[in-house]
């Protein structure tokens, strides 16, 4: 199948269509369509349909974001990046062909535990940042990294899915995207921004696995804005958190984001190389 359906992106003549599926249970229900198990006929090879509704798309106005989605992330080739290998579509919806990721979401698993271990945390984060600073090779900022949008495969690896508002550009960004909670000050603020966007989202999932909610999470909007902006971090001690941990987050969660660890200097900090675990399996973690 994988050999298939980089034929296709090979020689874009070859065309799937909803034939070659047979489809099974449904996975999930994003913001523009649903998301089934399916098995490609011929290779019997498993994988993760999504369908998007026209209609939705057009109402909207949602088109110039999938076509980058599906352009991006078809051209990414990485172990921790969620593989897309091809698209069609019916009069009706398009079809995006994924990889089936078996262990689901990550948000799951960390609202079920409460919390992560710090083997399980700094295992994602390496895992996380390899896939990052692979992403900003290739000059795409991916903006919309949270729990929802990372997603394990059937050994627990954790794979970064959902690249709808990643953009690719060597210049600095305006348009204002994302999640709340995991916005960097300078987008908070609508200042121009860049790839340490991505670097300061690293500090705040570090923190919410090691403790179970984002750190600026407040009562409106306009108290976690300011939490933000004022970088107002505080460390609960609800359970004991290693200092070598707190670190990490601290040198992340910085407002100047050229003061900001770089990619490389999260996987050189003591806390990752003490923990991580370099297959990046987290098998070890169920
Ligand atoms: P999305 O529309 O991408 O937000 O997907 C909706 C939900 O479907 C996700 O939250 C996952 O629970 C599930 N899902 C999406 N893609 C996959 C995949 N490739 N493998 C397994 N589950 C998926």
């Amino acid at each position: 199948m994988i050999s298939q359906m980089q034929e296709q992106h090979e020689n874009p003549k070859r065309e799937w269509s909803l034939q070659d599926f047979e489809i099974g249970k449904p996975l999930g229900k994003g913001k523009f369509g649903r998301v089934y198990l399916a098995r490609e006929v011929k290779s019997k090879y498993i994988v993760a349909l999504k369908v998007i509704f026209k209609e939705q798309m057009e109402k909207y106005r949602i088109h110039h974001q999938l076509r980058r989605e599906m352009e991006i992330q078809t051209s990414l080739r990485h172990p921790n990046i969620l593989r897309l290998y091809g698209w069609f579509h019916d009069s009706e919806r398009i079809f995006l062909i994924l990889e089936y990721a078996h262990g689901g979401e990550l948000y799951r698993e960390l609202r079920k535990k409460s919390y992560l271990s710090e083997k399980q945390a700094a295992t994602y984060i390496s895992n996380l940042t390899q896939a990052l600073a692979y992403c900003h090779e290739k000059h795409v900022i991916h903006r919309d990294i949270k729990p929802e949008n990372l997603l394990l495969d059937h050994e627990g690896r954790l794979k970064i899915a959902d690249f709808g508002w990643s953009v690719q550009s060597r210049s600095k960004r305006h348009t204002m995207c994302g999640t709340l909670d995991y916005l960097a000050p300078e987008m908070v603020q609508n200042k121009a921004h860049d790839y340490a966007v991505d670097n300061w989202t690293l500090g705040i999932l570090c923190y919410e696995f090691l403790y179970g909610v984002p750190p600026f999470e407040a009562e409106s909007q306009n108290d976690t804005f300011k939490k933000i902006v004022e970088v107002d971090l505080s460390f609960p001690s609800t359970h004991s958190v290693s200092a070598e941990a707190k670190d990490i987050i601290s040198r992340l969660l910085v407002k100047d984001s050229s003061k900001r660890l770089s990619l490389q200097k999260i996987l050189e900090h003591p806390w990752i190389i003490k923990n991580a675990d370099p297959s990046g399996s987290s098998n070890m973690i169920k």
